[in-house]
């Protein structure tokens, strides 16, 4: 990942002052390497590229960074600006039925989408209907029917045939005549951008005039999804960005491209295939995401608001210095989770997400941080302390002592051992300073 390329490339060198011009050419062609290898579209790689080392030679070094660290620190600066800065909230603001049109190629996403906005927005107490302009494949109507009523809002009938544009129009008559606050039209896409799906969707805004026009495309499509989006974009007039199929794509490349060519924010990231997968997007852990630190910053930042601030700041330190991760540690770890709650939404943030929610899977987490914590407590500080220590009696006397079996024990150092690891590349991949500054 980016991080440990500009690593290799720039930790060696020292200095005082600016970051000199071979330094900067050198992290630029790390830099452009991995946004290629996060399948960022070529001509928006270059201008990244550009941009970042215009700026880069007017930095000063600080004494605390190194001039990798603080490269890093204006690519990560950088890449938020250009993922828009800001999180662009849902545009609501229009006579009701406030009216959202998905645009998109078939498969991106759109019917999936509108499932999860009307669920969304359902929960914000929205009043919401929805309809299908997908006349070609009867199948897509009733997918989306079922969506609604899997999710619990309105789903207007249509039919294949019929026209978009009288199907639209009627179920806005019907949506005022409801008061709901929301009517999205899901609408039909084609394999390939092609110019009757254009004309349809054009005359479909033109009759509707809906607040927000939400293009939505598969982030798996890395860069056909620059093209697709500058095609759309020159026929639609655009309000935002659906970027979908993100839990199959950690690299986040489309995120980039997509923006940079509609100059559209991107305003939801999906990520699963159920209703309830669906994310705000928020730039800066987009950004953090192409660097290749999954998205730690959210999982920090949850911890910072969440947890005490002095423990967070001590295991920071301890990452920092490379110090040995204990099953202190991982107990407090275990206790401050507890405390936050959802912890699947926690554990989907951390690298390698995918392989511990398997572990994580169709176990009760609760009472599992109970007994984790339990057999923790029955141990003596220099156990807790020097993990290896515990062999077969001693394991036996802590299964006794916490009332769980033998094999709980073995189960619970093996998790020990899995976060343990976990944490040293966390600490090496720079994610300690990080820490370091959100816990201070
Ligand atoms: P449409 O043709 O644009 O309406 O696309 P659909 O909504 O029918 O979605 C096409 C496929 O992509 C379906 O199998 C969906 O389950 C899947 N899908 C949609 N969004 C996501 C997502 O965020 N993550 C994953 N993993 N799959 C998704
Ligand atoms: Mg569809």
């Amino acid at each position: 990942n980016l991080t440990s390329r500009l690593g290799r490339v720039l930790d060696s060198i020292r200095g005082q002052g600016r970051l000199t011009e071979d330094q900067i050419n050198a992290a630029s062609r790390e830099l452009r390497m991995a946004l290629l290898e996060a399948d960022v579209a070529l001509p928006v790689v270059k201008e990244f590229v550009d941009k970042i080392k215009t700026r880069a030679l007017g930095v000063e070094i600080t004494q605390s960074l190194t001039p990798g660290q603080e490269f890093l620190r204006v690519v990560q600066q950088e890449l938020t600006a250009t993922l828009g800065g800001v999180t662009e909230p849902l545009n609501l603001r229009a006579q009701p039925p406030a009216i959202i049109l998905m645009a998109g190629l078939q498969g991106s996403g759109k019917t999936t989408s509108t499932g999860k906005l009307a669920l969304w927005l359902k929960e914000q107490k929205k009043k919401v209907m929805v309809v299908s302009c997908d006349v070609y494949r009867p199948a897509a109507i009733e997918q989306l029917r079922i969506v609604a009523g899997n999710v619990g809002v309105d789903c207007f009938p249509s039919s294949v045939g019929q026209n978009p544009v009288d199907i639209a129009q009627a179920a806005l008559a019907e949506a005022r005549k409801q008061y709901a606050d929301v009517l999205i039209v899901d609408t039909a896409g084609r394999t390939t951008v092609d110019e009757e799906m254009m004309k349809e969707i054009a005359a479909l805004h033109a009759a509707l005039n809906p607040v927000e026009t939400l293009f939505v495309v598969d982030s798996m499509t890395g860069q056909d999804a620059a093209k697709t989006a500058r095609a759309f974009a020159d026929v639609l007039p655009l309000t935002g960005v659906i970027l979908t199929k993100v839990d199959g794509d950690a690299r986040g490349g489309a995120a980039l491209s997509v923006r940079s060519v509609t100059g559209k924010p991107i305003k939801f990231l999906g990520v699963g295939e159920k209703s309830d997968r669906l994310e705000v997007f928020h730039p800066d852990r987009i950004a953090t995401r192409i660097l290749g630190q999954g998205d730690m910053l959210s999982l920090i930042e949850e911890t910072a608001r969440k947890v005490d601030h002095d423990k967070a700041k001590k295991l920071a330190e301890k990452l920092k210095k490379n110090k040995r991760f204990d099953l202190e540690d991982f107990r407090e770890q275990m206790l401050q989770m507890q405390n936050m709650g959802s912890m699947q939404s926690l554990i989907e943030k951390l690298p390698g997400a995918a392989q511990i929610q398997a572990q994580l899977k169709n176990v009760d987490t609760e009472k599992q941080v109970r007994r984790t914590v339990a057999i923790i407590n029955s141990m003596t500080a220099q156990e807790r302390r020097f993990p290896d220590l515990i062999k077969a009696s001693r394991k036996r006397r802590i299964a006794a002592g916490s009332g769980v079996e033998v094999q709980q024990v073995n189960q619970l150092l093996r998790q020990f051992e899995t976060t343990r690891d976990m944490m040293k590349k966390v600490a090496s991949g720079g994610m300690a300073k990080m820490m370091r500054g959100l816990a201070g």
